[in-house]
């Protein structure tokens, strides 16, 4: 009966059986395998609606990397109301930072990139909403604590955001110059 002992091939008791294999609905692959799937966007999507719990441990994983290009991900999401989640996580130990940075939109375009009003508690709302009448173009919250304001207008920020909120100074604001797609 030792022999039984060594040989640990049945269950492991600590393990429920069958072992419950998570499969994304997008590409049917096991979800672990998602990133590696050239539509990882799209799989991310089914996750979040059928497996919050797994899109959230997922999202956590890939927290800090931020890619312009999930942007309207990142609104979709919103829409969908995980908002309240997101910001309790983020508004922990996060420095406050404003950072700037211009990014290409189109052949021609550019639009540039706001992060980090939250951290000085300001609305991200209407703060997409002034810069929208400040600047005359179209301005959207992109993200948890992102804006993107349609047009570059990157350097008149230094004014204008300081001028706008008087917590924020200057050196709080951080200019990432142009992001590459
Ligand atoms: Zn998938």
């Amino acid at each position: 009966m030792a022999e039984e002992n060594e040989f640990k091939l049945g269950a492991d008791p600590t393990v429920n059986y069958p072992i419950q294999v998570q499969y994304c609905g997008n590409c049917s692959l096991p979800i672990e395998y998602c990133e590696y799937y050239p539509e990882y966007e799209k799989c991310k999507q089914w996750l979040e609606r059928n497996l919050p719990t797994e899109f959230e441990k997922m999202k956590l994983v890939e927290d800090g990397v931020s890619d312009l290009g999930t942007g309207d991900d990142e609104k979709k999401r919103q829409k969908r109301g995980g908002k309240g989640m997101l910001k309790t996580k983020k508004k922990e130990d996060v420095p406050k930072l404003v950072t700037v940075s211009r990014a290409p939109r189109g052949k021609k375009k550019s639009v540039t990139v706001v992060t980090g009003l939250s951290t000085f508690d300001i609305d991200l709302k209407v703060a997409a909403k002034f810069f929208g009448s400040k600047f005359a173009c179209g301005s959207s919250v992109t993200g948890d604590d992102e804006i993107v304001i349609q047009g570059d207008v990157k350097d008149d920020l230094f004014d204008v955001i300081p001028d706008k909120w008087p917590q924020i100074d200057e050196d709080s604001i951080d200019d990432l110059g142009d992001q590459k797609r």
